[in-house]
């Protein structure tokens, strides 16, 4: 039994279904196309969903950054925006909206959330630091080790299993963060670094328990704390629903306590507020000096920081819709559904389920598949010309290459199947568990895949490969003989 996942609607047949709660007020058409055309697609994409047109893909689940739907009352808030280099009431508005939903007073704007990354790392951040987190995220470390600094992971033992029941999953070690510290020593660790739904281990969530503990050690040595809040929304319904001592609090009361433990919150609104833009927020006057100078450095003024007044409007709407269990609710509730759907079809997937997506193990999924011949990458590619459904790979493929040639083999190959918040209806999503099902009734006709354009660096955005046999085309001839037609 898992413990505490989102409530659905109950049927009377006993099904729980998680229901949207919206209506459908602005639709975009979507494009199913035949299997040859999507065959042909991701042919001309190099075998990398990051090189897909979304005019050739039907449900697009590479990400929920910047791809979640908006409210009525988002849209609407953009025409109140209010055009000023300085000192817009847009600016006001969402420095109240902040104030409210993370209970910090002292705000400053910014394009992004690695945008936040780079002021705080610059700021903080000297040679020889070695940063303590749950986990990292691609941005954030790269922020750390521009600065000289170097990351340190001190997740549990159950962080990286696929299968578990835990929780808790982004939780930090307690024991080994004090021996972290005594390590290096107080003067090298800037501040502990807490990301809330850890999305690089699943969207895996961390409870308030554990940023109390983390916070005793943090004070016994005069060290800050900082929280990732772009998955914070999650995060605190999962506290609400597995934490006893939050299972009556409101999100609210959730939301002001974890911010609450912390010195400094950050955020990427491209989550968090179904938006664009970032933020940086404290009530430490001395902190928010030290960093102030650096946004019209880097971002714009200290009332934009790089971002449209349309979009500040909108940030600051969506970050108080994000205290509304029915808004924060409706994408995990989407993802524990098809998590427990996999899993119930024995497809690998991991459990419990996070925030922002299910993932699949493609290790699992594609044993045959040697890790050298990314297997998550193949399964990436698989199902898009099963389904027209895109993920993404994490896996070796967004790894490195090593300098005697070798790839540095990825600890997990995943398949991230990103649910953008309120994006997707149920139909649709059965639809994804169904050719995910296929597909993994039909896994030994999947093959590797080889690199032939490979970057030297962030090769999985524009890296182009190519499948080792002629295992795409078995793929189709098998699909067509099963479905009849070609969709
Ligand atoms: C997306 C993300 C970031 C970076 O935010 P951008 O807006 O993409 O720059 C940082 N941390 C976490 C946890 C994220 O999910």
């Amino acid at each position: 039994m898992d413990q505490g996942s989102p409530k659905g609607i109950k049927f009377s047949s006993g099904e729980e279904i998680p229901v949207e709660l919206h209506k459908v007020r602005i639709v975009q058409k979507l494009h199913l196309k035949p299997i040859d055309d999507r065959l042909n697609a991701i042919k001309k994409g190099g075998f990398n969903t990051f090189l897909l047109n979304t005019a050739d893909i039907f449900l697009d689940m590479l990400t929920d950054s910047g791809t979640n739907a908006m409210s009525d009352n988002q849209l609407a808030s953009m025409h109140q925006a209010d055009d000023a280099y300085a000192g817009s009431q847009s600016f006001y508005r969402m420095e109240a909206a902040i104030q409210e939903v993370f209970g910090k007073e002292l705000v400053l704007p910014v394009h992004q959330g690695r945008a936040a990354e780079n002021v705080i790392s610059k700021t903080f951040i000297k040679a020889g630091d070695v940063i303590p987190m749950n986990y990292h995220f691609t941005t954030t470390k790269a922020h750390m080790e521009i600065n000289g600094g170097e990351i340190a992971e001190i997740f549990t033992d159950e962080a990286l299993k696929i299968k578990s029941h835990h929780p808790f999953k982004g939780n930090i070690d307690i024991q080994k963060l004090k021996d972290l510290i005594a390590k290096y020593g107080r003067q090298n660790v800037p501040f502990i670094r807490m990301e809330a739904s850890t999305n690089l281990i699943g969207g895996q969530p961390f409870s308030i328990e554990n940023m109390r503990e983390v916070r005793k050690v943090a004070d016994e040595h005069g060290i800050m704390m900082v929280l990732d809040a772009s998955l914070i929304g999650e995060n605190a319904w999962f506290i609400k629903q597995r934490e006893a001592e939050f299972a009556t609090s409101s999100i609210k009361e959730i939301l002001r306590t974890m911010c609450g433990i912390c010195e400094i919150v950050y955020f990427s609104s491209r989550k968090v507020s179904s938006t664009r833009g970032g933020g940086i927020c404290t009530n430490d006057h001395d902190l928010y000096m030290k960093m102030r100078d650096l946004v019209p450095l880097y971002e714009g003024f200290l009332t934009y920081g790089g971002m449209s007044v349309r979009e500040i409007e909108a940030m600051a709407v969506g970050l108080i819709e994000t205290t509304d269990e029915t808004v924060i609710s409706q994408s995990p509730g989407f993802i524990d559904y098809t998590v427990k759907e996999l899993d119930k079809l024995g497809i690998p997937v991991i459990t419990p389920a996070g925030a922002l997506g299910a993932h699949v193990d493609a290790m699992q999924f594609l044993p045959h598949v040697p890790q050298k011949e990314y297997p998550a990458g193949a399964l990436a590619a698989a199902l898009f010309i099963v389904s027209g459904c895109r993920g993404m790979e994490r896996g070796t493929v967004s790894s490195v290459r090593l300098e005697n040639g070798e790839d540095l083999l990825a600890d997990m190959e995943l398949l991230r199947l990103a649910f953008p918040r309120r994006v997707f209806t149920l139909s649709q999503t059965k639809f994804l568990i169904d050719r995910l099902h296929w597909l993994y009734k039909n896994r030994e006709l999947v093959g590797g895949l080889k690199f032939v354009d490979e970057p030297k660096v962030l090769r999985f955005f524009m890296g182009r490969l190519d499948a080792v046999s002629d295992w795409p085309e078995k793929l189709v001839a098998k699909f067509k003989a099963d479905f009849g037609d070609s969709l």
